[in-house]
């Protein structure tokens, strides 16, 4: 029984290793994603840096193309962190009703601004630690904002990029939390610097969740995702 195990145990051990990218492999396929989605930085839009902290606070369980038809009207009146105090909670719960968890998100907007205007005098820190201790901001939402804003070496980690990591086979994980930290480990800190944006975008319009465009797909040949085959 112990060897039939230990046989299983060395096989799965065999094709995790077969499986595994090479620094080289991961290297072409992050440069061949990026060259399909060169320059763009985000779909969220924003003028200023308070303005894009909101917009990734509100995209969370909420698609781009919806913020921007919220933010709309919120950033007609809101440009700077310390422009949140002229609107009262309820205005502002009105003002983003549209999104998914407003009232939440409501709130962490108002958290955030007051602690911006408060300890930061409106500028938003490029500290990653730090910027975790603002309400409602976790490590995808730091990550995007400081990447975006500061061109910090930060790949934000969404179900996009957690799906794409895994089909073409760079991670095996189970959810986008072990993707981040795994990602964090693997990717070079140049490759960070550019790849969080065409990642999020292939996965967006490209490697979709249902139906991925596998017979057009730029990284067809080092993808490990099974069903490619079936999806011609
Ligand atoms: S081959 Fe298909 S599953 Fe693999 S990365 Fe391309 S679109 Fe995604």
């Amino acid at each position: 029984m112990e060897f039939f195990r230990f046989v299983r145990m060395m096989i799965s051990l065999l094709v995790l290793f077969a499986s595994m990218k090479t620094k080289k492999e991961i290297s072409t396929i992050l440069r061949t994603v990026e060259a399909h989605y060169p320059d763009i930085k985000t779909e969220l839009h924003y003028e200023t840096p308070f303005q894009l902290l909101v917009a990734v606070i509100l995209s969370a369980q909420t698609t781009d193309k919806q913020v921007n038809k919220t933010t709309i009207a919120l950033f007609h009146c809101v440009h700077e962190a310390k422009d949140v105090s002229k609107l009262t909670l309820k205005e502002l719960e009105n003002t983003v009703r549209s999104v998914n968890f407003y009232r939440n998100k409501a709130k962490f907007i108002v958290g955030c601004a007051e602690k911006l205007v408060r300890e930061f005098d409106g500028i938003i820190p490029n500290d990653l630690k730090i910027l975790q201790t603002f309400p409602g901001v976790g490590i995808k939402t730091a990550k995007v904002v400081l990447s975006v804003l500061y061109d910090a070496p930060y790949v934000g980690v969404d179900t996009h990029v957690h799906r794409v990591m895994n089909r073409i086979g760079i991670v095996k994980t189970k959810t986008p939390e072990e993707t981040d930290r795994k990602l964090d480990k693997l990717l070079t800190h140049e490759q960070k610097m550019f790849v969080h944006h065409p990642l999020v975008l292939f996965g967006r319009y490209h490697c979709t969740a249902r139906k991925p465009k596998c017979s057009s797909c730029p990284v067809r040949e080092w993808c490990d995702y099974p069903d490619k085959i079936t999806l011609e």
